[in-house]
């Protein structure tokens, strides 16, 4: 079959344009392009036919196709050929039950996506693949592009980095000086991409990536781009997948830039269209209130929108208040009977905090979704039978010092709900089974 793809103009008319084409708006009207698919093509097939198809190949060693991305390739990107793909094996990750932290919540049917748990520890490698695998195609077929890049708030420039350094494709990343972890920094220095630390913040980095993006040279693999997108939307088709191809209630994502929600939407909505799904879920969006113009956007009932300066917050990925794909984004909400709240410094701290303690290890983003949940929650807009599923976006190793931080009685505040300080103390065996005791009595 001849799948096909190409770029739309979703904004202001329909102008179209290669997949190969270097180009990241309309030139007509200088909307977001989106990617579309020959839909008829995609219906010959039967719903029932591409779920097998898709089972045969999830999670299996054949080269692309065990990937969870391009296990669906048809589905997200049909135009590059299999030569052409970098894959490092991404999605296929697990969903978490989260039960007894459920239990806590009065929820029986709770779960965690954990896509942090991939190549480079954040959901963006579901969209580096499909962007760097379309760069390798366009390289091997005219040789034009020089190097990829993009600005970031750490996770973004560590899936480029590594998904480049793996084609041989030269990376140039550009992050705001002291707002991303060391954790996050050093990924691709190891890569081997030239790393720009620049003193500003993410909007101010993105500022200068677009100028830089008129160079034809130079490929931009930001989320404008929307190519990635068409990777991050196989999260909705794994979770369903995990269920046996049952929708869940709700789905609980955080977001900055926006790009993500947008992906999760488009995904349920090609399912929908192809009959593998015949409902749609709820989605919550969740902000750092420190960072929330979609949440401020949201009390006006999406009739106005305002980018802000977002202030410092620990979400540090999601600290952007000029989210680029925000239209798109409110297409989604409104489309799948959404909601977007938000949640404080020491509400994302504590929900993070008391999930660890039930077995997970929560990046703050994961953090602010959590918090959201509890909201949720609390306000019967979620109800006990619900299935609900949150989207943890990176892993908790990246970011260790948010943690390091809640966990330090030496902070000068009041200590927080879930603080579990270490003890020190002498090296003599009764001391220590003094402290074992009074520990498990308290
Ligand atoms: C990129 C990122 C987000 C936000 O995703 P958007 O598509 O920008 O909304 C959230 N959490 C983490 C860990 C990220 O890296
Ligand atoms: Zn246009």
């Amino acid at each position: 079959m001849d799948y096909n793809a190409w770029f739309e103009c979703s904004e202001g008319c329909a102008e179209t344009y290669s997949l190969s084409d270097v180009i990241y708006r309309c030139k007509n009207c200088d909307g977001l392009l989106a990617v579309k698919h020959d839909m008829e093509l995609l219906k010959q097939r039967s719903a029932d036919d591409w779920k097998s198809l898709f089972e045969q190949r999830y999670m299996r060693t054949q080269y692309p196709y065990g990937s969870g991305v391009w296990g669906k390739k048809e589905l997200v990107c049909p135009n590059i050929d299999d030569d052409n793909i970098i894959s490092m094996y991404e999605g296929g990750t697990n969903l978490f039950w989260a039960d007894r932290f459920g239990a806590q919540l009065g929820l029986g049917d709770l779960w965690i996506k954990q896509c942090g748990i991939s190549h480079t520890g954040s959901f963006k490698d579901l969209g580096m693949t499909v962007l760097v695998s379309m760069v390798n195609q366009i390289i091997n077929e005219s040789g034009n592009i020089r190097a990829v890049m993009c600005a970031s708030t750490g996770d973004t420039s560590a899936a480029l980095a590594a998904y480049a350094s793996a084609a041989g494709i030269p990376a140039i990343i550009l992050l705001p000086k002291a707002k991303v972890t060391r954790e996050q920094l050093i990924q691709p220095i190891a890569n081997g991409a030239l790393t720009l630390s620049l003193e500003t913040d993410f909007d101010g980095c993105m500022a200068i990536v677009q100028k830089l993006a008129a160079r034809p040279e130079f490929y931009l693999a930001n989320s404008i781009n929307s190519l990635r997108i068409e990777g991050q939307k196989t999260i909705s088709m794994e979770i369903v997948q995990q269920f046996n191809w049952e929708v869940p209630d709700w789905i609980i994502i955080p977001g900055g830039n926006l790009g993500n929600v947008s992906a999760l939407g488009l995904g349920f909505l090609m399912m929908y269209d192809l009959g593998i799904i015949d409902k749609l879920p709820r989605i919550a969006c969740a902000q750092a209130e420190r960072a929330n113009p979609l949440y401020r956007s949201y009390q006006t009932g999406f009739t106005e929108f305002s980018a802000i300066t977002a202030q410092a917050t620990q979400a540090t990925a999601i600290q952007i208040g000029n989210p680029v794909s925000v239209h798109r984004a409110i297409r989604t909400l409104r489309r799948f009977d959404g909601i977007v709240d938000q949640a404080t410094e020491t509400e994302l701290a504590d929900a993070a905090a008391r999930a660890d303690r039930t077995g997970l290890f929560n990046c703050p983003h994961t953090g602010v979704a959590l918090a959201v949940l509890i909201k949720m929650v609390e306000r019967k807009q979620i109800r006990p039978s619900d299935r609900v599923i949150v989207i943890s976006t990176a892993t908790g190793l990246k970011f260790p010092d948010f943690k390091v931080d809640y966990h330090n009685v030496d902070r000068g505040e009041p200590p927080p709900r879930y603080l579990n300080a270490p003890i020190e103390l002498e090296a003599d065996y009764e001391n220590v089974l003094k402290q074992i005791g009074a520990h498990l009595d308290a």
